[in-house]
């Protein structure tokens, strides 16, 4: 029996999220452990590992070669979405990079999406921007995972095809998780917390929007002594956010039995 790769949580709850029986195409692979996990434990049936970059590009051929899987994951350099042809490949994973960056490929060409079933994204920041991208674009968001790892916090977002996708994500945005607690929760601040995230309140989210927390009230001191005339503005914004993290804490410490 192979030897499955051994992956970290980070990984390993992107690859959960990936259906038995995929054609994947993993963009930004580097050392492409996640493809030869997929391929090894049956989920996926073929593999695509895109790198742009010659020294991600050459490890993971590596990878694929020492693990012999030369049959089933294909290794390929290019930009983004460039190294997939239409109707290639079920499921996209691209994890590890921004927000910003993720939006840019799969923006890039259209054409690319198509026969594309299902999207599983991490972004290491701007989640909000993937949430946004993924509502304008009709992808209906079905889950989301945050995970702390090394200390740092992961967000997994999961994103299907779905003829009702937008009546499904306008529910999905309209709904308020903090009803019972009498909190109003704008779309603004489920598109940022993520709407399954603030639902499962877990301890991984208590902790990230702690450190968020602790991150804007030094942003704020440091607004508070400044005298530039768009420093006041900054330190309302903030103060806005602060308090809707607060919020959401103390409604989870209520959570508490
Ligand atoms: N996906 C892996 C993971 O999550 O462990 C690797 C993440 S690594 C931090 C980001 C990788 O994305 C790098 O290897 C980088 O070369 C690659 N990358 C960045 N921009 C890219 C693009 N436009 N197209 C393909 N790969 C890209």
């Amino acid at each position: 029996m192979t030897k499955l790769i051994k992956l970290s949580e980070r990984l390993t709850t992107i690859a959960r999220q990936v259906p038995k029986g995929s054609r994947v195409a993993d963009i930004g692979s580097d050392h492409a452990l996640l493809p030869c996990y997929l391929v090894q434990n049956g989920q996926a049936v073929h593999a695509i590992a895109g790198e742009v970059n010659d020294g991600p590009l050459e490890a993971a051929r590596k990878q694929v070669r020492e693990e012999k899987l030369e049959a089933f994951i294909d290794v390929r350099g290019g930009d983004g979405l460039a190294v997939i042809q239409p109707g290639e490949v079920d499921v996209i994973t691209i994890a590890g990079m921004g927000g910003s960056l993720i939006v840019k490929i799969l923006s890039a060409d259209p054409s690319k999406l198509q026969g594309v079933q299902r999207l599983v994204l991490q972004p290491n920041v701007g989640e909000d921007t993937v949430r946004t991208w993924l509502l304008q674009e009709n992808w209906l968001l079905i889950d989301e995972h945050l995970l702390e790892e090394d200390g740092k916090f992961y967000e997994v977002l999961v994103a299907i095809r779905h003829v009702e996708a937008e009546e499904q994500n306008e529910a999905l945005y309209a709904n308020n998780p903090l009803e019972s607690f009498g909190i109003a929760v704008s779309r603004e601040q489920l598109i940022w917390m993520g709407p399954y995230l603030l639902a499962q309140r877990n301890d991984a989210f208590a902790s990230k929007w702690s450190s968020e927390k602790n991150k804007f009230e030094r942003i704020i001191q440091t607004m508070q002594q400044s005298q530039a005339p768009e420093a006041k503005e900054k330190e309302q914004a903030f103060g806005a956010l602060v308090k809707q993290i607060e919020e959401v804490l103390q409604c989870m410490q209520k959570d508490r039995p």
